[in-house]
């Protein structure tokens, strides 16, 4: 029989958006640094059966995996600490438990039984929590929401009846709470964690450690405060206050011995992290030597959730070349050919995001030109490529009516146009696609890009043949300009079969666009190659000056 996984349960109290997956990240990165096989898991009892619907503005960034889920973006939070591939089994929500418990029921695989929460949907629940944490020795499971939600019930009874089966030495909860500053009374408040926790024994469960988030650091008799009225031992309260980066979290952790109880509580041997990489890379997000600044040129810049995976893996990438990169974010929607100049002068790079919908979009095509024109480093993602060839389309090849068909159905020069299958596209080789219920296909998850022998693409990957990135995109690059852009000095630099997944211009610093999303694959401690060489190619160009 294979051994038993360990399980440690993540909940959350009083509100939403305290980061309790970044503290789940945190204390994987540190068990998986003391040599343990890890894996992680996020549980969302919304409704939606996958997060790929929900609008950016709604519920931030849609992350992707390998295997083509689109996912809660703390998957994204997972992979950067963890240095894991995460896949589809690595997060679900109430939509998808119910959808395979119905399905079932149809099938008939309930003998006539009638089929209620408890035991089936929980039932469902329990067993999606042991798949993914198969072979593992330890699985962390985050659940969403905040303990006293309607939703989170199933999901709470779940991790209480497998803690009750795995046994105790198998299964520790944490759970994490809000210590407020109340600044009239000038007192930090334990009174919401003591009745988040109430909640959580109501319904059965006594968390064995109690993480505090908090504006400032508590103090000892708080701590021992929240552990007495909270039935905890005392090492047991962790604080985790307001860090400039979030990065820091798991050496603040480790700093008050998190590892001592989490060791005890599970029965684990001593554990000793090795975080010297880490720390030295944390040092130099928090204090670097060199600095460069780039636009950041998208629609949704008051909402920066929405891109996530990109803002930290420039992160990522400043902390590896000793830089801090300072955004300056542009709403595309401001930008025009009378203010394009005087809003980039000062960048040392422009960099177009991913997006969906017509919005923002001539605005971006100008940062585009002004880049091209001015020998600025660009690096397109995803709509930053397909709009980097209608900008090239437009002005060098003079077809004033290039376009994407997403924004212009019809239009003359589809430069960005629909396969209607990307299976024909591929001949025999198998496409991951995900038919929306908006009624889309989506190409999503990871491909092979083939890269150009000396190509700008291929000397990022350190003059590898093939990259392997993942996608989510609906609209193609079309293939009969292929020829016209060749001829007047633009190069496909990177190719999946027949599809044009990357492009760059010869006589310029740094000019390159992606179809796929180089960011998700980004993490701390292994920074994504393009937008390594972006961000270089940027603290270049800012020296040159
Ligand atoms: N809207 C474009 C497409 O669907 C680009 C998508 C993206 O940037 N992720 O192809």
């Amino acid at each position: 029989m294979s051994k038993q996984t360990k399980y440690i349960f993540v909940t959350g109290g009083v509100l939403s958006s305290l980061g309790k997956g970044i503290a789940a990240a945190s204390i994987g990165t540190l068990l998986k640094s003391s040599g343990l096989k890890i894996s992680i898991l996020k549980a969302d009892p919304y409704i939606n059966v996958d997060p790929g619907t929900m609008s950016p503005l709604e519920h931030g960034e849609v992350f992707v995996t390998d295997d083509g889920a689109e996912t809660d973006l703390d998957l994204g939070h997972y992979e950067r600490f963890l240095d894991e591939s995460l896949s589809q089994d690595n997060n679900f929500t109430t939509g998808r438990v119910y959808s395979s418990v119905i399905e079932k029921e149809r099938r008939g695989d309930y003998l006539g039984k009638t089929i209620q929460v408890i035991p089936h949907i929980v039932g469902e629940i329990v067993e999606r929590i042991k798949r993914a944490g198969e072979g593992k020795d330890i699985l962390i499971v985050e659940i969403g929401g905040t303990v006293g939600d309607i939703e989170g019930l199933p999901f709470l009874e779940a991790i209480r009846a497998l803690r009750t089966e795995v046994g105790r030495k198998n299964a520790m909860t944490i759970h994490l709470t809000l210590v407020p500053y109340i600044k009239v009374a000038g007192e930090l408040k334990t009174k919401p964690t003591q009745h988040s926790v109430g909640e959580l024994r109501r319904i059965g469960i006594s968390p064995d450690m109690i993480i505090c988030r908090s504006e400032m650091a508590l103090n000892r008799e708080l701590k021992d405060k929240i552990a007495l009225s909270c039935g905890v031992e005392k090492n047991c309260v962790i604080e985790s206050a307001d860090s400039q980066s979030i990065y820091q979290i798991p050496l603040s952790f480790l700093k008050q011995d998190i590892l001592t109880p989490i060791a005890e509580i599970l029965a684990l041997n001593e554990l000793k992290p090795d975080m010297a990489t880490w720390d030295s890379l944390v040092k130099r997000i928090i204090a670097p030597t060199g600095e460069t600044t780039i636009a950041f040129v998208g629609k949704y810049i008051d909402l920066k959730e929405s891109y996530k995976s990109l803002t930290e893996s420039i992160i990522h990438a400043g902390a590896n070349l000793d830089t801090r990169v300072n955004l300056k974010w542009v709403d595309s929607e401001k930008v025009d050919s009378e203010n394009v100049d005087e809003i980039l002068k000062d960048v040392d790079g422009v960099l177009v995001a991913g997006g969906f919908g017509e919005r923002g979009i001539e605005g971006k095509i100008m940062a585009i030109k002004y880049a091209r024109e001015n020998n600025v480093p660009y690096l397109g993602i995803c709509l930053g490529m397909q709009l980097a060839l209608i900008e090239f389309a437009r002005n060098v090849l003079k077809l004033p009516n290039a376009n994407s068909v997403e924004f212009e159905p019809n239009c003359e020069n589809p430069i960005i146009y629909l396969i209607d299958s990307f299976i024909d596209a591929h001949g025999e080789k198998q496409i991951r696609t995900h038919k929306s219920p908006l009624g889309g296909t989506m190409r999503l998850g990871a491909y092979e890009c083939e890269l150009k022998p000396k190509s700008l693409l291929a000397g990022v990957y350190g003059g590898a043949k093939t990259a392997t990135e993942r996608h989510r995109h609906r609209f193609e690059a079309n293939p009969k300009y292929k020829s016209d852009y060749e001829k007047s000095g633009l190069v496909i630099s990177g190719t999946s079969s027949n599809l044009i997944e990357a492009i760059e211009l010869k006589e310029h610093k740094f000019f390159l666009g992606v179809q796929f999303h180089p960011e998700f694959t980004s993490r701390l401690t292994k920074p994504n190659p393009t937008i390594l060489g972006f961000i270089d190619a940027s603290i270049k160009n800012a020296k040159s000056k």
